[in-house]
C-alpha cells in the first residue's frame, strides 16, 4: 500500500488538511496518535472565532487567519456548527491604554479588517452593564465570534473519511524513511508495517518539533505556553453579552472573559512557559490570577460557581510566525500557537498549494461539490432535540434526557455512538454531545451515561472503526511499487535540496477532564534546515507582545 500524502496528527490542523485534500483525486491517510481527532491542543482553547484583527500585520499568520476565519464562517454554518455572533469589546482600563487604542485600530486595518471601532466609556456600559468601574474607553470589533470548538475537528474528520481518506486512529508516527523517489516510510506504532507515502504532511502540534527532526529538520524547537482558563456556570451567562478583552500589554494579550456556545462563561487564559509538553494541570497560583482578573472585569463573576478549570498548551516556537514550509515532498506546518482553530482551513488551503507546487497534482475528485457534513448542533443559542416536538413524536429517545445540566438526550448519545468517528470513551462521548460536562460534572448522570458504553456499546464502536480501515482503498496497493527501496533516514542530514517555494512567503473550549480539569464546586479556585539550505527567513524573533496569544 503506497499512499498519496500522509498527514501526521489529527488536530484541528491535521484534520482540515486531510479535509482539504480528500476534495482531491488522491489517497490521503490521517496518522493520529491519540485514539480520537481533536484530542490535543484543539480540544483545551478559548474557543473564539477570530478575525486576526491583532497579528502582526504582514506575516503568515495574519494571512491565514484572515483566510480561515472567512472560510471557518462559512463551513460552521453549512455543518451546523454551534457559532454564537457576540463581537468583542477591547476595554481601555486606564489613560495610557487608552492612548494605545488608535493603533490597536490601526493595526486592525493593516489586517485587513476595517470593522473595528471606536467606542465611548459610556457605550461600554451601555453593551456591557456589568462591566467593572473605571473604563476608559475602547474598540468593538463585531466580527469575533464564538464557536464549538470540539464539532469543528470532528466534522473535517468525518467529511475527509466519507470522502474516502482513510483515519489511523492510535497510530504514532516513530521514525521516517527516505524512498528512493522522494517518498517516505513512516515507522509507527503500535507495530506494524511502515506505511508509504509519495508526500508527508507533519500537523503533530506539540510535538511538531519532534517529528520534524525524524525528517531532517532542526529550524525550531517547541515551547510549550500554558494557558488555564475558568469556566462559569451558565448562570453567569446574563452578567455579558460580548467577548471582553483587555489591551494588550508587552507581556501577554491578557485575560479575557467571553460567553460560550454551550451557555456557559469563561475566564482566562493565562500565558506560562512551561518545560513538559504534557503538564496540563491547573495550579492554584493561576485559578487565584485569574479570578482577580475577573473580579476587575466583571466584578460580579466573583459571586458566581465555577463548573470546571482546565488547561491547554499553545505550541509556541522561538520564532513569531507559523513554521510552515515544504522541503521536497515533506511539509512542515508547525507553530500554530494560538490562532490555529480560526486559521485550521486557510492552512489546509496553504498546504494544499505548497503540495501542488512540490509536485502533487489537484484534481478535484468527479461529482466536484465537497459533501459538508451536518454535525450534531451542541450550541445553547438554537434548537436542540430535546426540544423538538416532532423529533421526540418520532423516535422518544430524543425526549429522554441522559443529562440534565447540559439536557442530553438518549437518542443523542446512541447517535453519538453510531456515527462516523464514533468515541471510544467517556470524553470523546461528552465531546460530541456535552454530557457531563455540566455544574454536577457527571454526579448525576455519570453512571447513565457510563452505561451506554458497555460492552456491546463498545464492540460496535469498535466495529465501526475498524470499518474505517477496511475503506482504506486496497487498489492503491503498490501503484507506486511496494518495491521503492526505503533508506534509512532518521537522525540522517538531508543532502540539500532546493527549498520549494509556496504561494507566499513559506514563510474549547474544553471543560472536560484528562487536561488538567478540577470538578466539583469552587475548584482549585531557521536555522539552516539542512546542510546547504538557506537560513529560513525568521521574519520576527517573538517579542514580549507575542506572549500570551
Ligand atoms: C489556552 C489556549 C487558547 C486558545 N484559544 C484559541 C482561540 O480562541 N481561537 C483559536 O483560533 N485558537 C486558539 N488556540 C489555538 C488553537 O487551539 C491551536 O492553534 C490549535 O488547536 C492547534 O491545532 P493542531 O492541530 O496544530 O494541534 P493539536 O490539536 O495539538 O493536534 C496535534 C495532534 O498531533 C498528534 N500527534 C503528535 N505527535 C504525533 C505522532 N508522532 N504521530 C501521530 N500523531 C501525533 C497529537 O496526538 C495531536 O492530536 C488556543 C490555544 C490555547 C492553548
Amino acid at each position: 500500500m503506497s499512499w498519496d500524502v500522509a498527514i501526521i496528527g489529527g488536530g484541528v490542523v491535521g484534520t482540515a488538511i486531510a479535509r482539504e485534500l480528500a476534495g482531491y483525486q488522491l489517497r490521503c491517510v490521517l496518522l493520529e496518535s491519540a485514539d480520537d481527532v481533536g484530542t490535543g491542543t484543539s480540544k483545551a482553547n478559548t474557543a473564539i472565532l477570530h478575525t486576526g484583527f491583532d497579528a502582526t500585520p504582514g506575516t503568515l499568520e495574519s494571512r491565514l487567519v484572515a483566510r480561515g476565519s472567512a472560510l471557518l464562517r462559512g463551513y460552521a454554518e453549512r455543518a451546523g456548527i454551534a457559532v454564537e455572533r457576540t463581537g468583542a469589546l477591547l476595554v481601555a482600563w486606564t489613560a495610557e491604554q487608552a492612548g494605545s487604542l488608535d493603533a490597536i485600530a490601526g493595526k486592525a486595518r493593516a489586517n485587513g479588517y476595517a470593522g473595528i471601532r471606536s467606542v465611548s466609556a459610556g457605550e461600554l456600559y451601555e453593551r456591557e452593564p456589568a462591566l467593572g468601574p473605571g473604563a476608559a474607553g475602547g474598540l468593538r470589533v463585531p466580527d469575533e465570534w464564538v464557536i464549538d470548538p470540539w464539532s469543528v475537528s470532528l466534522a473535517f474528520a468525518t467529511e475527509a473519511v466519507r470522502a474516502g481518506a482513510a483515519l489511523r486512529l492510535g497510530t504514532r508516527v516513530t521514525g521516517v524513511s527516505r524512498l528512493a523517489d522522494g517518498g517516505f516510510a513512516l515507522a509507527v506504532t503500535p507495530g506494524g508495517a511502515p506505511v508509504r507515502c509519495r508526500f508527508a504532511v507533519n500537523a503533530a502540534g506539540l510535538a511538531s518539533d519532534e517529528v520534524d527532526r525524524m525528517f531532517g529538520g532542526d529550524g525550531f524547537t517547541i515551547k510549550p505556553r500554558k494557558g488555564e482558563l475558568i469556566v462559569f456556570d451558565k448562570l453567569a451567562r446574563p452578567l455579558l453579552s460580548s467577548i471582553i478583552l483587555p489591551v494588550p500589554t508587552a507581556r501577554t494579550k491578557g485575560v479575557l472573559v467571553a460567553p460560550t456556545v454551550f451557555g456557559n462563561v469563561l475566564l482566562g487564559p493565562t500565558a506560562e512557559d512551561v518545560a513538559d509538553r504534557t503538564d496540563t494541570a491547573t495550579s492554584a497560583a493561576g485559578l487565584s490570577a485569574l479570578l482577580a482578573a475577573g473580579r476587575r472585569i466583571l466584578p460580579a463573576l466573583g459571586q458566581e460557581e465555577v463548573t470546571a478549570a482546565y488547561a491547554g498548551l499553545r505550541a509556541a516556537t522561538e520564532h513569531a510566525d507559523y513554521q510552515v514550509a515544504a522541503y521536497g515532498h515533506y511539509v512542515r506546518v508547525a507553530g500554530i500557537r494560538s490562532t490555529g482553530l480560526t486559521a485550521s482551513l486557510g492552512i489546509a488551503e496553504h498546504v494544499a498549494g505548497l503540495l501542488e507546487t512540490a509536485g502533487l497534482p489537484l484534481r478535484p475528485r468527479a461529482g466536484g461539490e465537497r459533501a459538508v457534513p451536518r454535525m450534531p448542533y451542541l450550541g445553547e443559542a438554537g434548537r436542540r432535540p430535546y426540544q423538538e416536538a416532532e423529533r421526540i413524536a418520532a423516535d422518544p429517545a430524543y425526549g429522554d434526557i441522559a443529562c440534565h445540566c447540559e439536557q442530553v438526550t438518549r437518542g443523542e448519545l446512541r447517535d453519538a455512538l453510531a456515527s462516523d468517528i464514533p468515541p471510544t470513551g467517556l470524553d470523546g462521548l461528552r465531546r460530541r454531545t456535552r454530557a457531563m460536562n455540566g455544574r454536577c460534572q457527571a454526579f448525576y448522570c455519570g453512571a447513565t451515561v457510563s452505561a451506554l458504553l458497555g460492552p456491546a456499546e463498545l464492540a460496535e464502536a469498535g466495529r465501526r472503526r475498524a470499518r474505517l480501515r477496511q475503506a482504506e482503498p486496497r487498489a492503491a496497493e503498490s501503484r507506486e511499487g511496494n518495491s521503492r527501496k526505503a533508506e534509512p533516514w532518521a537522525g540522517e542530514r538531508r543532502a540539500a535540496e532546493p527549498r520549494v517555494a509556496g504561494p507566499a512567503r513559506e514563510a474549547g473550549a474544553d471543560p472536560e477532564a484528562g487536561t488538567g480539569r478540577r470538578r466539583g464546586p469552587a475548584q482549585e479556585a531557521g536555522s539552516a534546515r539542512n546542510a546547504g539550505r538557506a537560513p529560513e527567513p525568521d521574519p520576527a524573533h517573538e517579542t514580549e507582545a507575542d506572549r500570551g496569544r
